[in-house]
């Protein structure tokens, strides 16, 4: 009578060690695998967050051919029509908005360092589906040496390093340089803005002839973009792009 149920006896233990062995593999996988940057609980899927939580980001699909300002359609907006910037082209795919406002600031603000590889991976995945020939050269926007003092790190170096090896693309900080603290432009009244950032920036490498990427967190008003641009454009630059994570409305 023992025999018809022998193997229903050791076939148990099998499936339960089986079963057991399962569960290790499942748990050292998750415990191995990074968490979600946002949420913190699923694993993460790409640039850092999880599936759910890259549903809740914004892209800047209709936006100023320009600018990138967001608008109800593909256009040249007023202000680029009024005043072309000296950059041009921009690369800015996401929408300032929650969560990837709270990223941004996150890094910046908080030394969350793990969202410039988020932001990186956004614009280095944006400018690999753009099609384009590859820049000669990544400049994170200068900060003076005070300023870095002040806050430790240049969010902007970070991000375009993370770019840089990416897309294997030579980047360096030094290259452009702030010459002068300046009052923040939001800060300022209109007349007082365009001023502000006048000659502010310098440029210490041979940039005759290239095409350079200035890389930063956020694009706002445009006007550092501008400046730097024109600053790299007057040393013989042959084409300056922006490319940032993401842009104000
Ligand atoms: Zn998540
Ligand atoms: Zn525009």
């Amino acid at each position: 009578m023992a025999f018809p149920f022998q193997p229903a006896i050791t076939a148990p233990r099998q499936t339960r060690v089986r079963a057991l062995r399962r569960l290790a593999v499942r748990l050292w996988d998750q415990a191995l695998q990074p968490l979600c940057l946002n949420c913190r609980i699923d694993p993460e899927f790409n640039h850092g967050l999880c599936e759910k939580c890259l549903q809740l980001i914004s892209f800047n699909t209709t936006c100023c051919d320009i600018c990138a300002r967001p608008l109800t359609q593909n256009l040249i907006c007023g202000q680029c029509q009024k005043n072309p910037p000296s950059f041009d082209g921009v690369l800015t795919p996401l929408l300032y908005l929650d969560p990837v406002n709270r990223f941004l600031c996150g890094l910046k603000y908080r030394e969350q360092f793990s969202f410039a590889r988020f932001a990186a991976g956004v614009i280095a995945s944006h400018a690999l589906k753009t099609p384009q020939k590859t820049p000669d050269m990544i400049c994170p926007v200068p900060m003076t040496s005070k300023a870095l003092r002040k806050r430790g790190f240049n969010q902007s170096a970070f991000i375009g390093q993370l770019i840089a090896w990416q897309l294997g693309i030579p980047m360096s900080g030094k290259w452009i340089f702030k010459t002068r603290d300046t009052p923040h432009q939001s800060d300022l009244k209109a007349p007082e803005r365009q001023n502000n950032l006048k000659g502010v920036f310098d440029c210490k490498c041979q940039v005759r002839g290239k095409h350079i990427v200035i890389v930063d967190d956020v694009l706002t008003t445009g006007a550092t973009a501008n400046e730097l641009s024109k600053t790299l454009k007057k040393n013989g630059a042959s084409r300056v792009d922006i490319w940032t994570c993401a842009r104000t409305a």
